[in-house]
């Protein structure tokens, strides 16, 4: 059975994003190009709303448990569970149904509510609720304002956003080729090393859902 029937899902669909508010216009630009790049003709259109996904933050989380010392930064920080982005992604999705799937990007560090020891995601997609979440915090090598952010750091973005959407598409799996954006990346060197697009393995799944939608 192919995961998008149980959820309801026809191809093409329409994505919705939403970002922090610190992206860049050229940052959303590259984007939504290269998500289109990534999984060619599945969306008819992509959506970008500026809401900040923050502003649901605004109550502290800060038990003890969600403040952990970042090594790469060398500072304790509040991290905030995926699974507050997931019920925040979808109050959204239900004033904008026209958007099947649905892309968080948060400059917020986050951890995985399934899972509690995996720590300072890149992102996690939720494949029933056909949302996902990325965190810009640790695709940075120092913290700034993503307006001044150097190309690579940008280009990490979009290839997380890509392999969360990914997610969405194909399912849970990782594919086992080291320069897919579907390899799973725990560190930034391997996020850098990998293609911002789908290996042709990958992307003959891609074809096999095309074919079946006729698309
Ligand atoms: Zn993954
Ligand atoms: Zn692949």
């Amino acid at each position: 059975m192919l995961n998008s029937d149980y959820r309801n899902i026809l191809y093409p669909c329409n994505l919705g994003i939403t970002l922090s508010a610190d992206f860049s216009e050229s940052l959303t630009e590259n984007l939504t190009r290269f998500i289109n790049g990534a999984f060619d003709s599945f969306f008819y259109n992509i959506y970008v709303n500026k809401w900040s996904l923050n502003q649901h933050f605004i109550v502290n989380l800060g038990r003890e448990e969600n403040i952990r010392k970042n090594e790469q930064f060398n500072e304790t920080v509040t991290l905030y569970p995926t699974n507050i982005f997931y019920a925040s992604l979808k109050r959204i999705q239900n004033l904008h149904r026209y958007s099947t799937f649905r892309l968080g990007i948060t400059n917020l560090p986050l951890y995985s509510s399934t899972k509690k020891n995996l720590i300072f995601l890149y992102g996690e997609a939720h494949i029933n609720r056909k949302c996902a979440v990325v965190s810009t915090y640790n695709l940075r090598d120092i913290q700034m304002n993503l307006q001044n952010e150097p190309p690579i750091v940008k280009e990490r973005i979009i290839k997380e956003s890509i392999h969360e959407l990914g997610h969405l598409i194909l399912g849970n799996n990782h594919c086992i080729n080291s320069d897919c954006v579907m390899n799973y990346s725990n560190n930034l060197q391997k996020v850098d090393e990998k293609s911002i697009f789908p290996c042709n393995s990958c992307d003959e799944k891609l074809k096999e859902i095309r074919e079946i939608y006729n698309f």
